[in-house]
């Protein structure tokens, strides 16, 4: 039986713990999509002495040894140059920061019945019927032909508006119980109620040019804008305290911002590196990390590329060397125990809650299908790092055999021929509108990462 991490603290780590978890939640309700992420990311990084690799390059400012850079507002990577040369390799914590969402269709305005809908097309993987009869808000950008960009965000202020989609009343709902979980709500039934009051003075499709007068008068934008828009519908409301003891906190997104605020602050942390460190914070992983800004991409490399040219020490066979001889986290979520659904994880193979930060040796599914699959070697040196450092650690796989799986960045990344294991924090109802986490195991994988990034 893994003991709980809280039997281990004394006020002093509790106050840490809190600190932490308080600035947490804060980065969570700023940072509701990867746009917001990176922004959020960039003014810590700023604060903490980064500068943006864009102004080196351009002759703006120095080299010097702490560097960001981003590519398309989406995906950044932060480096703190070390003692030795890139070639050696550098230690590296890397998290998503994509979230399951509702995206808005190209075409989303419509009206039916007089009211107004958004049709939108569900981002990530998702259990259909948790999105409904809930308050939603929108974040995101809508960019006109002229190339200025809007940026919407709205139904977070209490003031505010929100949107939701509807579900059938219980009354009625005889034959919509009787089909299978995937199939009660269907994806094209994920269209968010926007409207239902008609404009003076129109007849046809009043209740839509309601809408559109209203976005028009306070965002300026067309129908016709939502074409080059990028519009991520979420969860309102903010990340909170959750239980009795405060002991959890209740958000949407902790898969993966919560790995990704911990490297981050665990980066933030590291004072005078002997190797590079880096942490990179990627886009489009709940899709498959494709797109010019998820895992698959070479936006990681090339920016390595240009360290290693900046350090004027760049080839071909260099980089690779670097990458090669790199290490890494892949810093994910993995499921937490629910004792009420014992039956589909392994007790003696499973995270448990408060019980440490998680590594998993691998992912994947129907006989480990697509998992990274890290090394034994790579597991024992962690373990010494992580046991020296006081952290509080354990092992799991995300369930039992064949139940099912998941993947992560680590398989992508272990392509250059580096070590990489996932390791991040348990979570409670993973991808649903609202997730839990235990602060002790945020608290513990900021420890285990800074004792990851500044080991030996
Ligand atoms: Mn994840
Ligand atoms: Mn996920």
């Amino acid at each position: 039986m893994q003991k709980s991490a809280w039997m281990s603290y004394g006020e002093k780590q509790v106050q840490q713990l809190e600190t932490i978890a308080a600035q947490y939640k804060v980065f969570l309700n700023d940072g509701k999509t990867e746009r917001e992420c990176v922004t959020q990311t960039v003014q810590m990084a700023e604060k903490a002495g980064y500068v943006d690799l864009q102004e080196i390059l351009s002759g703006k400012k120095p080299l010097q040894d702490k560097i960001y850079t981003t590519l398309m507002g989406k995906t950044i990577a932060l480096f703190h140059l070390g003692e030795t040369s890139l070639e050696q390799g550098m230690q590296i914590v890397a998290a998503h920061i994509d979230s399951p969402r509702l995206d808005l269709k190209q075409h989303p305005l419509y009206e039916e019945r007089g009211m107004a809908y958004f049709d939108t097309h569900y981002y990530g993987g998702i259990k259909k019927y948790q999105w409904v009869t809930l308050p939603l808000t929108m974040h995101g950008v809508v960019v006109k032909k002229d190339g200025t960009s809007v940026e919407i965000k709205i139904g977070e202020q209490k003031d505010e508006p929100v949107i939701g989609v509807t579900d059938l009343l219980v009354h009625l709902a005889g034959e919509q119980l009787d089909k299978k979980a995937a199939k009660v709500v269907e994806g094209e039934a994920l269209d968010l109620l926007v409207g239902n009051r008609p404009l003076a003075g129109e007849e046809k499709e009043a209740v839509k040019k309601q809408v559109l007068h209203l976005l028009k008068e306070r965002y300026d934008i067309e129908e016709d804008d939502f074409i080059s828009a990028e519009i991520e519908v979420v969860p309102a409301g903010k990340a909170r305290d959750c239980g009795l003891d405060r002991s959890m906190i209740m958000a949407y997104g902790h898969d993966d911002r919560v790995c990704a605020f911990a490297g981050l602050l665990a980066i933030l942390q590291v004072e005078r590196p002997q190797k590079t460190v880096c942490c990179l914070l990627v886009d489009k992983e709940e899709i498959g990390s494709v797109g010019a800004t998820g895992m698959k991409s070479r936006f990681f490399e090339n920016a390595v590329a240009e360290l290693m040219e900046l350090t004027g020490n760049y080839s071909e066979l260099k980089l690779r060397r670097c990458l090669s001889n790199s290490k890494m986290l892949s810093t994910d979520v993995s499921s937490a125990f629910d004792p009420t659904y014992a039956h589909a994880f392994d007790k003696n193979n499973v995270a448990y809650l408060s019980c440490g930060m998680v590594m998993k040796k691998f992912t994947g599914s129907r006989g480990k299908s697509g998992a990274n699959d890290a090394n034994a070697e790579y597991i024992a040196s962690l373990r010494n790092v992580m046991d020296e450092a006081g952290v509080i650690w354990q092992t799991a796989e995300l369930g039992k055999v064949d139940y099912g799986g998941g993947g992560t960045i680590s398989y992508i990344a272990a392509r250059y021929g580096m070590e990489v294991i996932d390791c991040g924090v348990p979570v409670l109802n993973m991808h649903a509108p609202w997730e839990i986490i235990s602060k002790a195991d945020l608290y513990e994988a900021v420890k285990g990462y800074h004792a990851f990034l500044t080991m030996e």
